[in-house]
């Protein structure tokens, strides 16, 4: 999601500024930032540190912060780092352009950190999207915020209310990437599946991802994040249906014990989860899962941890992406008294790695020998001689080619080879072009 509000801003001042990959040269630096753990928030200090020293060799270099840390420490980031100019919240970064007036003008600091609960985020599209460079697979916001209010978790106080957007403004915004020579898009939001159940006025996510399957050259749909109580029978046939929906995807689980689950206030237990996994399974086969793990939520006994292995053996997911518990101010959790020690949580992270590393091991390698369709991205960064794309699964494909200028194309590749987050196969034959 940050990638994309880059995009935007990117897009928003293209008519001023052009991208450059050398700090030195810019005259604007825009740091994005995540607050979801402690660890990424405390990285930005570092990050922004280090152009302190560019700022005093080039006194009009203008420096700022957009995004998670800038929405939580609004004004007080100017006082921690005074050589900032810019502190644009989640929703203050559409407003980049007002911002830069006012900086100029006034000469001081400028923050804007409202969060507005019936924000509308306005359409930003642009033919001329390049950067960096041309893509294939490109990411569409389809909604803003979140009402979950998971106990863990501090998205909700930072992005405000969820906010779907109208599906004009999503069909345009593809349209336009469409014509770029995008052929895939991956549709954004904190809770995808409750996409639109707050205006009668608007379709449900099934109904919007038919909308867009309509159009034409664009071959591909995924989207994330899909909330496990969310997931309806109707959005399941859908998958299995539609030939444009990919078959992959990402469900958070977070933990395998109801009573943690409880705790964080998911609103499902460990069977309604397999019974949407089976369900799932059952209209689309070959679907591939992936999830996120939190190991070590307050009070998390090594009974509950087993329930989380229990549940990686279980679903057999692709890929995982797991997190050690991190406290996050104004959430329920860091209220809780129960904190598990680091060195435990450590512990139940790397066990999970391993498990998880065996599984996807033995997953890729079933793999080998089968012949998947690829949607070509371009160069491979393993070899030259190389392509890289991914699969419906969302597997990476690396494979030799006699042409090299396959990109944006679907093609046929026979996988020879498992590698450990990624396949290695041979190219057989263009599909579609
Ligand atoms: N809306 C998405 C995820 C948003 S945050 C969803 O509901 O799944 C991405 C992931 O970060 C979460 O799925 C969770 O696994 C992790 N996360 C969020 N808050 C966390 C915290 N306080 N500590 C550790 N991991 C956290
Ligand atoms: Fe956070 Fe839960 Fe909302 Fe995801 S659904 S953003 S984890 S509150």
């Amino acid at each position: 999601m940050n990638e994309n509000d880059s995009e935007k801003v990117f897009i928003l001042l293209s008519d001023e500024y052009e991208p450059t990959f050398n700090p030195e040269e810019a005259d604007l630096i825009l740091i994005n930032t995540c607050s979801v753990r402690k660890k990424p928030q405390h990285k930005v200090y570092s990050e922004v540190g280090r152009y302190k020293e560019l700022k005093n060799k080039k006194k009009e270099l203008i420096l700022g912060i957009m995004g998670c840390v800038a929405q939580q420490e609004g004004e007080k980031l100017i006082h921690k780092l005074p050589y900032v100019d810019l502190v644009l919240g989640t929703q203050g970064f559409y407003f980049i352009k007002e911002a830069l007036k006012i900086l100029k003008k006034e000469r001081k600091p400028v923050v804007i950190t409202e969060l507005k609960p019936n924000f509308k985020p306005p359409l930003i599209v642009s033919e001329n999207y390049s950067f960096p460079i041309k893509k294939v697979s490109a990411f569409v916001t389809i909604m803003q915020g979140c009402d979950n209010f998971c106990s863990y978790c501090i998205v909700p106080y930072l992005r405000g209310r969820e906010i779907s957007r109208p599906p004009e403004d999503i069909l345009k915004e593809i349209e336009t990437l469409v014509k770029t020579g995008v052929r895939e898009v991956i549709l954004l939001g904190q809770n995808v599946n409750s996409y639109g159940k707050k205006d009668k006025n608007l379709p449900d996510f099934t109904e919007l991802l038919r909308m867009i399957s309509e159009i034409e050259g664009l071959w591909r749909i995924r989207f994330t994040t899909s909330h496990p109580k969310d997931l309806s029978d109707k959005l399941i046939k859908e998958i299995a249906e539609n030939p444009k929906v990919c078959k992959h995807l990402h469900l958070p689980l977070q933990a395998g014990s109801n009573n943690i689950l409880k705790k964080m206030n998911r609103k499902y237990t460990k069977e309604d989860y397999l019974a949407k996994v089976e369900k799932l399974r059952n209209l689309s086969p070959e679907i591939a899962l992936t999830t996120d793990i939190i190991v070590g939520f307050p009070g998390e006994t090594e009974e509950d941890f087993e329930e989380t292995i229990k549940m990686l053996e279980n679903v057999r997911y692709h890929e995982i992406f797991s997190f050690k518990y991190s406290d996050r101010p104004f959430t329920l959790a860091e209220k809780l008294s129960d904190k598990i020690p680091e060195e435990v949580k450590e512990k139940r992270l790397k066990m999970v790695h391993e498990v998880q590393e065996r599984i996807t091991r033995e997953i890729y390698q079933s793999y080998v020998g089968k012949e998947v369709e690829v949607l070509v991205e371009g160069p491979s960064k393993k070899s030259s001689n190389f392509l890289m794309g991914r699969t419906t699964t969302n597997v990476v494909v690396n494979f030799s080619s006699p042409r090299l200028d396959l990109k944006g194309a679907l093609v046929k590749v026979l996988i020879e080879e498992a590698g450990k987050h990624s396949l290695k196969g041979r190219y057989l034959e263009t599909l579609k072009s």
